[in-house]
């Protein structure tokens, strides 16, 4: 559940970006939208999976800070990195990982090149790109279907950020930095088993 704090955030950002979107003599964007069509464009693309890339400010800074340059895209050298479609409003541009289909590989080329600092020049042990968890009733090592540890094996941070309890995979909460690679391996399809959920500052 959502903190009050972060929801009298949430409210505030909204109230700016309000503003923000008001056009020339006081024609808001309210009085040509309706509140669903002014929340597709305010909402964050953030969810379970699509991340944003290393080093990312909080969601509404980064958004803010963010000016779609697409640097990150072009140097990832693994192609994670999908700047998002022009349809998305607000969120046009900005950079996001889809972790099911190309996880990051921690190399941080990525953080060097941002000219805005909308990505942070973080050591990869910092990414702090979300927390990745483990669904026990889907994953074979748990419930019986095969010896499997496609996702301990995966892992850059292999027996710190997840370790082998009893031959299952046990996520390890402080040190798992939500690269999804983890995810990118398990071979449990739709949904995975294990799967990489935003840190709360990533959320809207
Ligand atoms: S850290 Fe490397 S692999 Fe990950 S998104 Fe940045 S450039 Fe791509
Ligand atoms: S390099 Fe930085 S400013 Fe440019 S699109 Fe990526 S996050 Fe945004
Ligand atoms: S547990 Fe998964 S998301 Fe976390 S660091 Fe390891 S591979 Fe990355």
């Amino acid at each position: 559940m959502k903190s009050e704090h972060t929801n009298s955030r949430s409210i505030d950002r909204r109230t700016v970006l309000k503003s923000f979107l008001t056009f020339g003599a006081g024609i808001s964007l309210s009085a040509l939208l309706p509140e669903k069509a002014i929340s597709d464009v305010l909402n964050s693309p953030v969810r379970r999976n699509y991340l944003r890339p290393p080093g990312a400010l909080p969601e509404p800074d980064f958004v803010a800070t963010c000016i779609r340059c697409g640097r990150c895209a072009e140097v990832c050298p693994y192609h994670s990195i999908e700047p998002i479609s022009l349809k998305a409003g607000l969120q046009a541009g900005t950079p996001l990982i889809h972790v099911e289909h190309i996880a990051c590989y921690l190399c941080m080329e990525c953080v060097k090149v941002c000219p805005t600092g909308a990505l942070r020049d973080v050591p990869a042990e910092k990414a702090g790109m979300g927390l990745a968890h483990i669904d026990e009733e889907r994953c074979w090592a748990y419930n019986g279907k095969a010896l499997c540890r496609a996702c301990y094996d995966a892992c850059p941070y292999k027996n710190v950020a997840i370790q082998l309890i009893h031959l299952k995979p046990v996520i390890v909460e402080d040190k798992c930095v939500g690269c999804g690679l983890c995810v990118a391996a398990c071979p449990v399809q739709i949904p995975r088993a294990v799967n990489v959920d935003p840190l709360e500052n990533h959320l809207k």
